[in-house]
């Protein structure tokens, strides 16, 4: 099976949040599996050629490509996805993708993205290769399935290819105005109140990609339920509703040759679940290195996140007062909106002796965190999957979770299972949207963590968990499948 997987970031290469580790992860577990999986994605200014071993195709030359009535030169870039034999390729137009972030708030965002959708479709014809199908992932990519359909469609190449569109947040909508149809040529014929691409009035790269697309998915099954509401949705939930059983949930894995404190090279000390004495040496210099106390007995909360309101900010500063009533100590990793960087920045200077911040985006430290914290909290409004509740498991770090999307799906609540007489619960979650559910949940955590036997067992719980890829990639082939059958007899 050949399949093109379509993303715009991809670890190592670029990466601002999850997506960029499945976009690796997933086609790594893929090609493990037998299927020819080449992955594509815009060669971005921070990209370091020599670093990750991007060679010009020269051979190509250079492949017009049409925006806005401008035709640009594009160039392509190829490499591999380190540790694996998946091609990756690098869509290049410096006009574009020279920039000083990966996503903009330029006035050309649309162009960007209509160019990066419009030089993979071109690429794939020039190099003759025919892919099963489109793997498309987020509204950087939801105009593939309409232009390969309709634009494209006399490419005989094309005939049989099929689309899945990963939501990895509905949050991200790809909302322009209407001159999107103009600039990408497509057929003004979709735009109409209630039409495939049209939006409130807006065109909607992610309501395209979902509506011209065999088969559509997000990254669990909890999150697939409430994009199924007016409450989780951002408006979706009708254009989702008509896809039927077309839509599901697979929850993302995650990759433990990365994330795994047996073998991680960005902590200093390795621990397994059977030799844990490496977490606490973790912690202790860990905390030496940001000149915080040392000492066992107080609890170390983690939170590595992206500082935008999905991840439950709100709630957070809620609860800060009451929780910084208690002998615990803080970490918190994260960069984006100013504003809750200031509010973090105000309660680390206010509690410089056991609450510190660092703002940017810095992977070793997201390890180190993982590796030396006891308890590593996200109590998001939403969210669709989450990767660092699921490495938390694995790093022995007990997460408390907010019960939505990936997290309700992946940690089990320690009291709530011992009420079902299962001591099975892995971390602990609460599902009010308040600042009140979350203290009186870390404050739960933070009681059993002075219970060191029920403490290692629910750390222990967690640490066996297997939220690898094999499992969820082989849903994504049975997905696969069922599109191509779809398309082909259409
Ligand atoms: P989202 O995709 O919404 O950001 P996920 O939990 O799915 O949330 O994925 C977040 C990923 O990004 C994780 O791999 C996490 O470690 C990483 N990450 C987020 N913020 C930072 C940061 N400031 N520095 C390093 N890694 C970060």
């Amino acid at each position: 099976m050949k399949i093109a997987f379509v993303a715009s970031e991809v670890f190592p290469f670029a990466k601002t949040g999850g997506l960029a580790d499945v976009s690796s992860s997933l086609p790594i577990e893929l090609s493990k599996l037998g299927v020819d999986v080449k992955v594509f994605m815009p060669k971005y200014y921070h990209i370091d050629e020599e670093k990750h071993g991007l060679h010009f195709m020269w051979t190509l030359g250079n492949i017009p490509v049409r925006v806005g009535g401008k035709v640009y030169e594009v160039q392509i870039y190829k490499s591999k996805i380190p540790n694996s034999n998946v091609e990756i390729y690098f869509i290049d137009s410096p006009h574009h993708f020279h920039r000083q972030n990966i996503y903009t708030n330029d006035k050309d965002e649309d162009e960007r993205f209509i160019l990066f959708n419009k030089a993979v479709i071109e690429f794939i014809q020039r190099i003759h290769w025919k892919p099963d199908l489109f793997h498309c992932n987020d509204w950087q990519t939801g105009l593939i399935p309409l232009l390969v359909k309709d634009n494209y469609s006399w490419d005989k190449v094309f005939d049989k290819t099929a689309f899945l569109f990963t939501i990895h947040n509905v949050a991200y909508q790809g909302l322009f105005d209407r001159s999107v149809l103009e600039k990408g040529e497509m057929n003004p014929k979709y735009f109409y109140p209630m039409g495939p691409v049209e939006f409130y009035n807006s065109f909607s790269f992610l309501k395209a990609g979902i509506v011209f697309s065999e088969m559509v998915n997000t990254v669990s099954d909890t999150y697939a339920k409430e994009l199924l509401t007016p409450e989780y949705s951002e408006g979706m939930y009708g254009v989702l509703r008509e896809k039927g059983s077309s839509f599901s949930g697979i929850l993302n894995g995650v990759d433990y040759e990365l994330w795994n404190p047996a073998t991680d090279n960005l902590i200093p000390y390795n621990y397994t679940p059977d030799n844990m004495g490496g977490k606490l040496l973790n912690k202790k210099w860990f905390l030496r290195q940001l000149n915080m106390r040392f000492d066992e007995n107080i609890p170390l909360i983690g939170i590595i996140m992206r500082l935008v309101k999905q991840k439950g900010i709100e709630i957070l500063m809620e609860a800060l007062p009451g929780l910084l009533q208690l002998n615990v100590q803080w970490v918190v990793l994260g960069t984006g909106e100013a504003e809750y960087e200031e509010q973090f920045l105000k309660i680390s200077e206010e509690h410089y002796d056991r609450f510190t911040v660092r703002f940017g985006f810095n992977n070793q430290l997201a390890h180190q965190i993982e590796a030396a914290a006891d308890i590593f909290l996200m109590p998001s409004h939403f969210e669709p999957c989450g990767l660092n509740q699921i490495y938390s498991l694995k790093y022995g770090t007990v997460p408390v979770v907010r019960k939505t999307g990936g997290l309700a799906d992946t940690v089990q609540d320690w009291n709530e299972y011992n009420a079902m007489g299962l001591d099975t619960g892995t971390g602990f979650s609460f599902s009010e949207y308040s600042g009140a559910a979350l203290e009186h949940t870390v404050r739960r955590a933070i009681g059993d963590f002075y219970n060191k036997p029920v403490w290692n067992k629910i750390r222990r719980n967690g640490m066996l968990k297997d939220y690898s890829w094999r499992k969820s990639a082989e849903k994504y082939l049975e997905l696969y499948n069922s599109a191509i059958n779809k398309r082909n007899s259409q």
